[in-house]
């Protein structure tokens, strides 16, 4: 809580005194302390500015000496000085016609109290108490800003700290996530009884849940703390769509619900932007239109509307009340609990695409009916990208019908957790693949040396040399004519910099924990890739 008290120092309430002659401020000084203000008389502006620096509730300065280098100086002086400051000064003029140097003063000065002379003493004393009075409030002024400015550091620490707490709680999650779920889809593929099989389902819809959630909260932190960055690619915009609704053709046809797309003709093939961000917005959207309309339709078009490209939504659902809707992009917040607890989420999803659109300089919004359906809109400045690359066409790693790449391909498993590595070891080999496996970096290197390897996966985390500082030391030890390994990064961290930084010590994919083994195989593939281009 902000107090009322505050402290300004003696020498900053003093008054600095520059008269005509010494005996002047002599005398004048000795009438302000006879009244109880601290005075300090100066012989010219040098001085009275050295003063100023030291501290001062104000200045009385007679015209003459308002002129020439000193005033420069003392104009200097005022503008360096903080915003919340503004030195009242008492400014003594001659009798009669104000002189050009007084105009001046009233206009460079500011915040100026003139006073005729000769002045009376009761005029000088109440004056001096006016200026002094008005800096005590100028001084409450900076006191309040440095303690807005202390509590906003103190919730900006506060907000860093929970950050950082989600982001490693996260880490913490994911790892043991990536056992429990490569374990169910293991199982899942080889199990045929239906009481097992229905169980392992509901157990992977559940996980797929809780990742979800972590995704979210993580997300929505992020975007808090403003700490998304926002990536410029081109991308084909289509694709992008296409993909986010493909997401929801089982769920749709559970329910016989149509789901259709509309982009105008004059929608730009590519456009430069965060393709991941835009989907995961739209995936978001489109997850709640399903989740909340029993039957009719789900539409997502596009079209560009001025500078921006303008997304939407519609469904033909349950509606959501006018009186609620100001709710909606608020987070943690459901509009009807019943529903909420039959179809579950976080309520994050509408605040995290939100700040997602925000971020991306756009806005969003929604149009509801009861009983009718809702549309949600987002918009997003664009550029359209004339000169579209055409993308090699590529082979799934299923469907690779060299048989011999696959049986001689040697591959290197990278870290520190025993089940980990028995989990992806048993779902590689599950599918002909030879895995060996390593428990640090240090280790690794060592295998590396005699293995011959192909493929390395590489955890970052381990006790002893780290997952980076492993790669960089292969990277150095490849001689020129030796098989480079592809290296495929292991992380529980989701953060780019992270990402980044593995990237840099020499690894060539990054995948983030908890790991899918579709995810793992299209990895792998993505070798072959490369290998047959190498070649
Ligand atoms: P959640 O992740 O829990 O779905 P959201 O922020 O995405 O949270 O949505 C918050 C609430 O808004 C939902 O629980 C639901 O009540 C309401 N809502 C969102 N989209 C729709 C929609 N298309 N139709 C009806 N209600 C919706």
């Amino acid at each position: 809580m902000l107090t009322e008290h505050f402290h300004a120092n003696e020498q900053e309430l003093r008054l600095l005194v520059l008269t005509p002659t010494s005996k002047d401020a002599r005398l004048t000084c000795q009438i302000l302390e006879s009244n109880g203000i601290s005075c300090l008389p100066c012989a010219d502006l040098y001085e009275l500015c050295r003063q100023l620096r030291e501290g001062a509730g104000g200045a009385l300065i007679a015209e003459e000496f308002f002129g020439g280098e000193g005033a420069k100086a003392l104009l200097r002086f005022l503008d360096e000085q903080p915003a919340w400051s503004d030195l009242p000064i008492m400014f003594l003029t001659l009798k009669g016609e104000h002189s050009a140097r007084v105009q001046h003063a009233l206009e460079a000065l500011g915040n100026v109290l003139l006073l005729e002379r000769p002045t009376k003493t009761s005029m000088l004393v109440s004056a001096a108490r006016a200026v002094l009075r008005e800096r005590q409030r100028q001084y409450q002024t900076r006191h309040h800003l440095d303690m807005l400015d202390k509590a906003k550091n103190v919730a900006e620490e506060a907000n860093r700290a929970k950050s950082e707490f989600l982001a490693s709680m996260s880490h913490e999650i994911r790892t043991p996530m990536t056992v429990f779920m490569a374990a169910i889809e293991h199982l899942l593929q080889t199990d045929r009884n239906p009481d097992r099989r229905h169980l392992l389902s509901m157990a992977d819809a559940s996980a797929h849940r809780l990742r979800n959630l972590i995704d979210d909260i993580l997300d929505f932190s992020r975007i808090e703390a403003r700490k998304v960055e926002i990536e410029q690619e081109p991308f084909d915009l289509r694709d992008c769509l296409r993909e986010a609704l493909e997401m929801f053709t089982l769920p749709a046809g559970e329910k016989n619900l149509k789901l259709n797309m509309k982009v105008t003709t004059d929608t730009p093939e590519k456009v430069v932007g965060d393709r991941n961000r835009v989907g995961q917005v739209l995936i978001n959207l489109i997850s709640n239109a399903v989740k909340f309309t029993p039957e009719g339709e789900v539409r997502v078009s596009v079209r560009p509307c001025a500078n921006f490209l303008e997304f939407s939504v519609a469904d033909t659902g349950i509606g959501i009340p006018e009186e609620k809707q100001h709710l909606l992009f608020k987070s943690f917040s459901q509009v009807d609990m019943s529903f909420h607890r039959q179809h579950g989420g976080s309520g994050l999803g509408l605040a995290i695409c939100k700040g997602l659109v925000e971020l991306m300089g756009g806005e969003i919004s929604v149009r509801s009916h009861v009983g009718k359906g809702s549309l949600f809109s987002f918009t997003l400045p664009y550029k359209a990208v004339t000169e579209p690359k055409p993308e090699p066409a590529r082979e799934k790693f299923d469907e690779c019908d060299n048989k011999q790449q696959l049986d001689s391909l040697r591959i290197l498993l990278v870290d520190d957790e025993p089940m980990i590595r028995e989990m992806i070891a048993m779902m590689l080999e599950k599918r002909g693949l030879k895995v060996e496996s390593a428990e640090n970096g240090g280790d690794a290197l060592k295998k590396w040396e005699t293995g011959n390897f192909d493929i390395i996966l590489m955890d970052l985390q381990m006790p002893g040399m780290n997952g980076m500082e492993a790669t960089r030391s292969i990277r150095e030890k490849v001689q020129e004519g030796d098989k480079r390994p592809y290296i495929i990064g292991l992380t529980a961290h989701v953060r780019r910099e992270i990402k980044e930084e593995c990237l840099a010590s020499g690894m060539d994919r990054v995948l983030v924990k908890p790991i899918k083994m579709s995810e793992l195989f299209s990895a792998i593939d993505d070798f072959f890739h490369n290998d047959l281009k190498l070649d």
